[in-house]
């Protein structure tokens, strides 16, 4: 008789609970990608984009509570630590630091509000949405101290906070922006594509068609409501299309450099955002 035996490999990935563990660690200088986990390949590009420049890559997983709205999904959002950590070791990460929100927040509130950029878009439809993110990313940058951080173009109005928010506090951390990774049909990688029912995700890959075809549109000196209406006609509740200027996260008449065209929309009850950048390229 054979006895067939299972060796599991043993994680090597370090797991970094408390700011002690982080110090102890000495996560400073690293490369630092911060994620509210449910990884996929759009959180892995940026670990193996941190893994190619930094010897140490740290990996933060934290489903931050203040970035939720009171009607927004955080009791919901997917949660599944031992598939992220075998992910983030995969795709280079040396370290996750996966605190309980009592270590991130304490009796005492102190807030980060980046003012210019937060105005419209998502600022305005989700109120206190980037005060959070601009105050957990700080409290992140504080514990881990990285020298290098990497953010995903997919959420380009968070990227626009951050940047704010390191020049206007000098922060000494460089930032890397990285391109938006789709599935082959051309939608975005997003945890919450989870939530599209067969049918909405077949219709989900219209948004970045749309934002294509808006793009021809406004380098023809058009406006966007043809693409607004082709989504609307195939069952879209649109929230915003429109060509903005990356630099004041504002509506933009002008093409140049910064412009970029963003747009959210629902399918139902799923709420997605997608942009494109390079308008001109
Ligand atoms: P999240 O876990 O949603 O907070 O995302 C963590 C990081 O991954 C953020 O910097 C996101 O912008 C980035 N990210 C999420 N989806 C994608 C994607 N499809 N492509 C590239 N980066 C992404």
């Amino acid at each position: 008789m054979f006895v067939v035996r299972h060796f599991l490999p043993a994680r090597m990935i370090r797991i970094l609970k408390s700011i002690a563990d982080c110090r102890k660690f000495s996560t400073k200088g690293c490369g630092f990608v911060p994620t509210m986990g449910a990884l996929h390949r759009g959180h892995t590009s940026l670990i193996k984009e941190s893994a190619k420049s930094n010897p140490i890559t740290v990996v933060s997983i934290f489903v931050n509570p203040t970035q939720f709205g009171p009607n927004e999904d955080l009791s919901k959002y997917p949660r599944q630590l031992a598939q992220d950590l075998e992910l983030a070791e995969e795709a280079g990460a040396v370290a996750a630091f996966v605190p309980d929100a009592s270590t991130i927040y304490s009796d005492e509130v102190a807030t980060i509000r980046v003012e210019q950029v937060t105005r419209y878009f998502e600022g305005e439809r989700r109120p206190g949405h980037f005060e959070g993110v601009a105050t957990v990313v700080s409290k992140l940058f504080n514990i881990i101290e990285p020298s290098t951080a990497y953010f995903g173009l997919k959420d380009l109005q968070q990227c626009a906070v951050i940047d704010a928010m390191v020049s206007a506090l000098f922060m000494p951390i460089q930032l890397e922006f990285r391109p938006t990774v789709r599935e082959e049909d051309g939608l975005a990688l997003s945890s919450r594509n989870v939530y599209l029912t067969h049918e909405q995700r077949s219709i989900a890959p219209q948004l970045y068609q749309e934002l294509l075809y808006s793009k021809e549109l406004v380098l023809q000196g058009k406006a966007l409501d043809a693409a607004r209406e082709r989504l609307a006609s195939n069952g879209w509740e649109i929230d915003y299309l429109e060509l903005i200027d990356r630099k004041t996260f504002s509506k933009s008449n002008k093409i140049d450099k910064s412009s970029a065209i963003v747009a959210a929309a629902k399918l139902g009850s799923v709420r997605l955002i997608d942009n494109i950048i390079n308008i001109l390229d």
